[in-house]
């Protein structure tokens, strides 16, 4: 889509991007500031592989400052990216024929990486009905003795769901049954929360030893491109993420962890006015789709992302235009209404679209305003 998107644009067409999976906002000036000074100071040797002590130290802070979790230094393994602490997690975890557990929809690599593992995924459904999360009994009836990992993001990409403490608390009462589960939580869009304060699964002591917290700076601090990631877990996992990164691809960038590291010193300021813009946004937008007829759309909670369910359209048509799937509808909005998305199939459930709200207000009116008017068109 993005690809076809550039194209259009190419060719003169005013196409409104709504596939982004990434603020767009600029990195906060005093985290580029901190990178400057690290250049200056001649950071530009090799970091140890886990990522400098001071970045560690401080990660181990943040999570006992901001989530009240108590991490050491050495759980934390920093990475090129919270992309790659996952695959750390999945590689170092899953072996052939072992299952892992992903609730649907979920972010497009889980299932690759797994795949990359040569583990089986077994998937459980979730749908717009239910805010597209799962339940303890859900999670219960999917766990064989095969099952080895559980492996899910709140506030999730690509619906925006987030889970309360309630109902993290009755995953855990199974996971509590499990004993040899492990659980990779990736909490990379945890800021940006609009009800209130993350809960993260790593909270109930009875399994946080098994729990993986993914994190990272490139959603919060808008540093997708700096490909600063980490994560914390217990020491046995932690020194195997480490070897494994140390003969893939060695410590991220230097200046990029510098440069996280003042993020973390440097308090929630921009962060805090990065997620009321998306709030404002989310609000907008929910609004205006709520107005198109025939899709189901529910109000996410977190990141930037809505996933409405679009299966009423599939069986329509409109000229030469026939929708029988959700990337049909996808390419329609391209075509028709030179608005890209991105299709449901790729995050495991076909009847949705994603749209991104990680766009400007009056381009977010103008291409929901265009989606609307390209659907009229369809019978
Ligand atoms: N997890 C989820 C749910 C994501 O959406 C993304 C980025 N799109 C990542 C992890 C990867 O983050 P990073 O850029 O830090 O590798």
């Amino acid at each position: 889509m993005a690809k076809l998107g550039r194209e259009l644009s190419s060719k003169g067409i005013d196409v409104i991007n709504l596939s982004f999976g990434e603020p767009d906002f600029f990195t906060p000036e005093f985290v580029k500031d901190a990178a400057k000074i690290a250049v200056d100071e001649n950071y530009s040797y090799y970091t140890p592989v886990s990522g400098y002590p001071e970045l560690r130290k401080a990660i181990a802070d943040k999570l006992l400052r901001e989530n009240g979790l108590n991490y050491s230094f050495d759980q934390i393994v920093v990475s090129t990216g919270a992309k790659q602490s996952l695959a750390n997690a999945v590689m170092c975890l899953v072996n052939p024929g072992e299952e892992v557990i992903v609730p649907t929809p979920y972010w497009v690599s889980y299932s690759e990486m797994i795949k990359l593992a040569e583990g089986e995924t077994v998937f459980i459904n979730a749908t717009v009905e239910n805010n597209f999360k799962i339940t303890g009994a859900q999670l219960e009836a999917a766990i064989t003795p095969k099952t080895k990992l559980f492996m899910f993001s709140s506030p999730c990409n690509p619906t925006g769901s987030v889970y309360s403490k309630e109902e993290l608390a009755d995953l855990v009462a199974v996971f509590e049954k499990h004993p040899n589960i492990y659980i990779i939580s990736d909490e990379i869009y945890e800021h940006i929360n609009f009800v209130g304060k993350h809960a993260s699964i790593a909270e109930f002591d009875s399994i946080k030893d098994r729990v993986i917290l993914i994190n990272g700076f490139s959603k919060s601090y808008a540093m997708t491109g700096w490909r600063v990631g980490y994560m914390a877990a217990n020491k046995e996992i932690a020194n195997a993420c480490d070897k494994m990164q140390g003969q893939v691809t060695s410590g991220t960038s230097s200046i990029a962890q510098r440069a996280a590291l003042h993020a973390y010193q440097g308090g929630l300021e921009s962060v805090s006015a990065m997620v009321d813009e998306f709030k404002s946004r989310r609000d907008i937008v929910y609004a205006l789709l709520k107005e198109i007829p025939n899709i189901k759309v529910n109000l996410p909670d977190g990141a930037f992302y809505f996933f409405p369910e679009v299966k009423a359209y599939f069986g329509t048509s409109t000229g030469d235009y026939k929708i029988t799937n959700a990337e049909d509808l996808c390419l329609y909005l391209l075509n028709e209404a030179h608005v890209s998305t991105v299709t449901g199939e790729a995050f495991g459930n076909e009847d949705c679209i994603r749209i991104s709200y990680a766009a400007a207000e009056d381009k977010l009116r103008d291409a929901v305003l265009r989606i609307k008017t390209a659907l009229a068109k369809l019978s």
